[in-house]
């Protein structure tokens, strides 16, 4: 039995103290039906772990490096120090404003799973490719690539979020049937590369303008394992509306 996952990528949002007081307020309200977390900005890491005893946290992204020249780069063994548990690795902004691409986010895998942290692996089609009806090869790709060269037991235990990028941000949320479609895709895949356990182990998550109104429709789905939540995750309310719905 897949538990559920949900995590806020807050993104470039929250200071440290705005990071304590959203933990505060919402660290002891949560239940134990789903994992749920908050991927912070670094710089609020630190707190963000000091102040969680529920939530779990994330770091939106690290370097595959442990050291080295790389200005302004933060390693995985300095996010580990800070005690922290899952990272996000390819979000679509990091791939169209960082050049972030398939073989940079396999290192990040491959160092994550490694340093035992839970890579949350982010891939998702653009509004172009959707219309053109490209979406299911582009995912088989950014999996077969992202996922190259793991062992089945490590893959078991990833978070893949399928974001489709025309939904992020947008309110345009995918249907719940496309989402499932695309999510079963995902599981479809990682069957192939790496065989029925991790396929049945890996938990996949929705993302892309999910707020508390739809939470409960793409959780039902069989193939949706949580969600990746942007802009519904940033509000105490919002959020605890979320954990309410899938409680
Ligand atoms: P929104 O929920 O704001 O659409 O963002 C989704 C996302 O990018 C989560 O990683």
């Amino acid at each position: 039995m897949r538990k559920p996952i949900i995590v806020g990528n807050w993104k470039m949002n929250k200071t440290c103290a705005e990071t304590v007081e959203f933990i505060k307020a919402v660290d002891e309200k949560l239940n134990d039906s789903c994992t749920y977390g908050v991927a912070a900005p670094f710089t609020a890491l630190k707190d963000a772990t000091a102040n969680a005893h529920n939530l779990i946290i994330a770091a939106e992204n690290c370097h595959f490096e442990d050291s080295g020249a790389y200005t302004g780069e933060v390693s995985i063994p300095m996010l580990k120090e800070l005690g922290v548990t899952h990272c996000i690795v390819g979000h679509s902004e990091r791939r169209q404003y960082f050049a972030e691409t398939d073989e940079t986010v396999n290192k990040k895998v491959k160092k994550l799973i490694e340093a035992d942290i839970t890579p949350i692996m982010c891939i998702g089609e653009t509004e172009a490719q959707f219309d053109a009806k490209e979406t299911e090869t582009v995912i088989r790709t950014q999996l077969d690539n992202g996922l190259k060269d793991l062992c089945p037991k490590c893959v078991s235990r990833m978070v893949i979020a399928y974001e489709p990028i025309w939904a992020i941000g947008t309110g345009k949320s995918a249907t719940k049937e496309i989402a499932e479609e695309c999510c079963h895709i995902v599981r479809d895949e990682v069957r192939k590369l790496y065989g029925d356990e991790a396929a049945e182990a890996v938990r996949i998550q929705y993302g892309g303008s999910v707020k508390p109104e739809n939470i409960k429709e793409y959780m039902a789905m069989e193939d949706i394992d949580g969600a990746l939540i942007g802009g519904a995750s940033l509000k105490v309310d919002s959020f605890l509306a979320i954990v309410e719905a899938t409680k």
